[in-house]
């Protein structure tokens, strides 16, 4: 088991890669914490973790609102005693035009996306720097890399986390916490499952890999990242991509 016992808050938990990264955690031995606003979503994967003998619970979360943020972390300090790691996976797109993007558009995809993980993060940083260790994991994007037109809300929110993490790997290594971030590619998901078949074939044939990235793809890097396996890691985008904007 390669995250035997680590107690694991995965933000977003209930739907695509969050979900799926929750179910191989709880297989791999962790003690699951699915937090998400989607609460039909998040109960499910909770759920399902349990059936399959693992541990979880779920809480409902709203990344953006710092005061569930604190209770959701206390909740999972008196339950586990801990925290080992935080992904913050949770992530909305609102898209448009920057002549077209209204303000309300602009604050929620940053509010969520960027200022989420900022809250959660101090929210568990005082835990790991007390137990001298933690690993933090940020879901950024291929679109905070290289931008994408009709995002600028998205790719802003997503290039930010980067800075966030390597900023926070230079803060936090001495204190024992590793703080990375992930950039994946097109990967099919709920969020994924509106764009049009012609656009994801096309993205398939730019990809040197030939194919589109599945959930699992992305749930086996966040594994290893969170595993021990990774502990000279820190402060690195790896992008899950097959090779696409290479
Ligand atoms: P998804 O299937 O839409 O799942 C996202 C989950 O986050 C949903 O359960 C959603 O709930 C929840 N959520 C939304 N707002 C929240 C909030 N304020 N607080 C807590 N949870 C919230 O998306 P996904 O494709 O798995 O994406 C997961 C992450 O990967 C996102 O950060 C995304 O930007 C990133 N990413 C995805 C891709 C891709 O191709 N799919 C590529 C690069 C990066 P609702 O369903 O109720 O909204």
């Amino acid at each position: 088991m390669r995250v035997k016992d680590k107690v694991t808050i995965i933000t977003g938990a209930g739907s695509g890669i969050g979900r799926g990264t929750a179910l191989l955690f709880g297989s791999e031995g962790a003690k699951v914490v699915v937090a998400d606003v989607n609460e039909k979503g998040g109960e499910e994967t909770a759920n399902e973790i349990r059936q399959n003998g693992g541990e979880a619970f779920f809480a409902r979360l709203d990344v953006s609102n710092r005061e569930q943020v604190k209770n959701v972390v206390q909740e999972t300090i008196k339950k586990y005693g801990r925290i080992d790691v935080l992904i913050n996976n949770a992530g909305i797109i609102q898209d448009a035009l920057v002549v077209k993007m209204t303000e309300e558009q602009w604050d929620r995809v940053i509010n969520i996306n960027l200022k989420g993980p900022f809250n959660c993060i101090q929210a568990v940083v005082g835990t790991m720097i007390e137990q001298g260790s933690g690993e933090i994991i940020n879901v950024s994007s291929i679109v905070g890399l290289y931008g994408n037109i009709g995002q600028i809300n998205y790719a802003s929110s997503k290039a930010g986390l980067i800075g966030m993490t390597k900023t926070l790997a230079k803060e936090l290594g001495k204190k024992g916490i590793r703080v990375n971030a992930i950039a994946p590619g097109f990967i099919l998901t709920p969020m994924t499952s509106g764009i049009p078949e012609k656009i994801l074939e096309m993205m398939k044939e730019k990809t040197p890999l030939k194919r589109l990235g599945q959930i699992e793809d992305v749930a086996n890097t966040l594994l290893f990242l969170a595993s021990d396996e990774a502990s000279f890691i820190n402060g690195a985008v790896i992008s899950v991509d097959g090779g696409l904007l290479i």
